[in-house]
């Protein structure tokens, strides 16, 4: 049987065979790879198993190939990483200006994580009821006038509110697996719970079986939606890192930037003060948002503090 991982609790993991659920755990040792992963399945993963005789559990015994992931390296053992989910269609960062505020900064962290990771990416800012007034304008303003020519989408919706969500942001997710983040608070269980209804109840009878002296963590899990494709929540994480991006492979991860690359006339150029670097021409010509060129510096320094 083939079926897709939903959740995983250390060893058991939750798996969708077609209409039902089945606890499942992996037969024997796993050759863990180069990635060198603390749990060698993530959410999202397509598995093939086995239904043991007269239990109503089953056998993992293959792993199948990933499309795509994002990984995370543990904070704690330094040398390990976590795939937070994999073979995902989209990656959805829900913003919002206030309770709580995300910054531009965030927003390009996660964008340049994406880019690497090679997954489509968007922005649904939620909580749009609250924003009232000049200063939500010009948020707003900002945010579609930054992103949108870059070819991320951005979305406005109201979580509570139900606004543009059966209309546009559905028609967005629907068929596909889509990854949802943003900062605690945003509104990413409201979203799930009107999109996916039912979820959250489900969600208890799996942690009820699987909590039997089992280490339960707050991964990703993911929730089918009614009329196909799914969501996976990822509750608990703030970024997914950028990972062994080299300095002169950043620029790569800023599609702006990334178009102009060919020109630039130096090989490794960090576009920070190289005199005729194309990059600083194209910032100068107002081709490249002050913005995202001053998140790239950001970036840039804080990964060379990580070396
Ligand atoms: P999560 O941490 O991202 O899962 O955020 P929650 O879904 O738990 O939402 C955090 C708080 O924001 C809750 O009190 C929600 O009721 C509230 N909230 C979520 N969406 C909206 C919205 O669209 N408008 C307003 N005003 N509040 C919202």
């Amino acid at each position: 049987m083939r079926g897709r991982v939903i959740k995983s609790t250390g060893s058991w993991y939750s798996v969708q065979v077609e209409d039902r659920q089945v606890q499942a755990r992996l037969k024997g040792k796993f050759k863990q790879d180069e990635l060198k992963l603390t749990n060698p399945i993530a959410v999202g993963d397509w598995v093939e198993l086995a239904v043991e005789a007269g239990q109503d559990t089953a056998v993992i015994h293959e792993i199948l190939p990933r499309e795509n992931y994002v990984i995370r390296k543990s904070t704690r053992k330094q040398h390990f990483s976590h795939i937070i989910a994999s073979n995902l269609d989209q990656a959805i960062l829900v913003i919002t200006m206030k309770n709580p505020r995300t910054s531009l900064g965030f927003i390009d962290r996660f964008l340049v994580s994406t880019e690497s990771f090679r997954i489509p990416a968007m922005l649904v800012v939620n909580k749009v009821d609250l924003m009232k007034g000049e200063n939500a304008d010009d948020w707003l303003l900002d945010i579609h006038e930054i992103y949108e020519p870059l070819g991320y989408q951005v979305l406005e919706v109201s979580a509570t509110e139900d606004q543009n969500l059966a209309d546009k942001f559905l028609p967005f997710v629907r068929g596909k697996s889509s990854l949802i983040a943003g900062h605690s608070g945003v509104g990413k269980s409201t979203l799930l719970n009107k999109l996916a209804p039912g979820a959250r109840q489900q969600t208890k009878e799996v942690s009820n079986f699987s909590s039997k002296g089992v280490h339960t963590t707050t991964f990703a899990e993911l929730f089918p939606l009614p009329g196909g494709g799914d969501l996976i929540d990822t509750p608990g994480i703030k970024e997914f890192g950028i990972l062994d991006v080299e300095e002169n492979e950043l620029s790569h991860y800023f599609p702006e930037m990334c178009k102009y690359l060919g020109q630039c006339k130096y090989n490794n150029c960090r576009h920070v003060n190289e005199p005729g670097c194309v990059i600083l021409e194209k910032l100068e010509e107002g081709y490249i948002h002050p913005y995202r060129y001053q998140s790239y510096l950001n970036i840039l320094s804080e990964e060379d503090s990580h070396r």
